[in-house]
């Protein structure tokens, strides 16, 4: 039986952050920099069975710019690849977008889960503001002027609490806070292959008969991640893992030779959430928790540290209360409208990739050799695969 909670003083914050994952860490960071003391919620994730583990993030300038400033890139960059050029498929057609075409270094940075959270939870280690309880709450009371959480009889009070416990969040059922979602009905399969031939740091994507495969280099010159956005129904069948390296050599037509299967393959449901608000009393969403979207274009997790770079601002105008309702007023001013347009626009793409009428196939890959001709077009392209800013 849990003691009764008046046997331990109630711990007070300006911030309590609720989400042991990248966002989590990324935003307990973040709140030490700027000098705000900042609870953080969540337990280590060895034990977390949703393949995230396998999973490699495209990393936008802007996200690699937040890193550097907050100090974790140095034990990161040894282990990142630069992506300097990308390369996209459809049908007879290709386009290459290069991050020298618009005067940038690269398109984006290629890091692995593992890596990245290993560095942030390290940093953490030495972050005197920040106090890590590997626990996830289980009571959550709102007041005008703060919420309570409380997990094994103690209590713990804070001016704002930051929801970043990923897309089945629990700070967002307790607020109270409505969502919903479309199913793509795709299953992302993530995989790394040994290549034949060195990577050279491109990234290479196709468009092929609905599905949407793509080949990202890693920081090892003959390894890549791929991230497949299939239709099949049992994506990991037996015989996939026998024979997938084969059928993947083929679909992408040799692009970096022949390809050896390394590790294991994990399949996760593609789906778009979208949330009613992105803030209740004293409660902010962000990252996964707010809103996910289709992988095709490696946005989720940069979109996250957009939330957090809001956050950040606001939190600098708000030290003595973070939690206000003005902060939260902006908070949710300033991201709401521009996430639905990602969220919508990436939806909008997925469909057009997807669509399986051979008129529209044709179309599309017309489409695909009017962008690699139209100077305009291009440039955007190029600001789409670097991310968002
Ligand atoms: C196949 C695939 C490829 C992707 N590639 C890219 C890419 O290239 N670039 C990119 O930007 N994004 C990419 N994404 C999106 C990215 O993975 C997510 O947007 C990102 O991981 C979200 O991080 P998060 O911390 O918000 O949520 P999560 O990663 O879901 O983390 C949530 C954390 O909270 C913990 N938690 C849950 N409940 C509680 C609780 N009650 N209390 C405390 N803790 C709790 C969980 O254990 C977990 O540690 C990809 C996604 C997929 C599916």
């Amino acid at each position: 039986m849990s003691p009764p909670t008046e046997a331990y003083p109630t711990v007070t914050s300006p911030l309590a952050i609720v989400g042991g994952g990248v966002m989590g860490a990324l935003s307990a960071l973040t709140a030490a920099q700027l000098g705000l003391k900042a609870l953080w919620f969540g337990p280590a994730e060895a034990d977390r069975t949703d393949g995230s583990d396998a999973r490699n993030y495209a990393l936008s300038p802007a996200t690699v710019g937040l890193l550097k400033r907050l100090g974790v890139w140095p034990a990161l960059e040894a282990n990142s690849c630069a992506v300097t050029r990308m390369e996209v498929f459809s049908g007879a057609s290709r386009v290459d977008l290069t991050a020298s075409d618009s005067g940038a270094e690269f398109l984006s940075t290629m890091v692995t889960h593992r890596n990245l959270l290993d560095a942030l939870e390290q940093a953490l280690k030495f972050c005197a503001p920040v106090t890590r309880v590997p626990l996830r709450p289980t009571g959550l009371e709102i007041f005008p002027d703060h919420v309570r959480l409380s997990v094994e009889g103690k209590t713990f009070d804070a001016q704002l609490v930051i929801g970043a416990d990923g897309a089945r969040s629990w700070v967002r059922g307790q607020a109270g806070i409505l969502w919903g979602q479309r199913d793509y009905n795709q299953q992302a399969i993530v995989a790394a292959f040994h290549t034949e031939f060195p990577h050279g740091g491109v990234a290479a994507q196709w468009f092929d008969r609905g599905d949407i495969l793509a080949l990202l280099p890693l920081a090892d010159p003959q390894q890549v991640s791929m991230v497949w956005s299939s239709s099949r129904p049992d994506p990991l069948t037996p015989d996939l893992n026998v024979t997938i390296a084969d059928q993947i050599t083929d679909r992408t037509a040799m692009r970096f030779g022949r390809l050896r299967l390394e590790g294991g393959l994990t399949a996760a449901p593609l789906r778009m959430l979208l949330t009613d608000e992105l803030t209740a009393t004293r409660i902010a969403l962000l990252g996964d928790a707010a809103h996910t979207v289709h992988p095709l274009a490696g946005y989720g997790l940069n979109l996250g540290i957009q939330d957090l770079l809001c956050l950040e601002a606001l939190w600098k105008e708000h030290r003595s209360d973070p939690g206000s309702g003005a902060a939260l007023n902006l908070y949710r001013r300033k991201r709401q409208r521009h996430i639905k347009t990602v969220q919508w626009s990436l939806d909008f793409l997925q469909r057009w990739v997807v669509q399986s009428h051979p008129t529209l196939q044709r179309f599309s890959q017309v489409g695909m050799r009017f962008v690699a001709n139209t100077g305009l077009l291009r440039q955007l392209l190029i600001r789409q695969a670097m991310g968002p800013y």
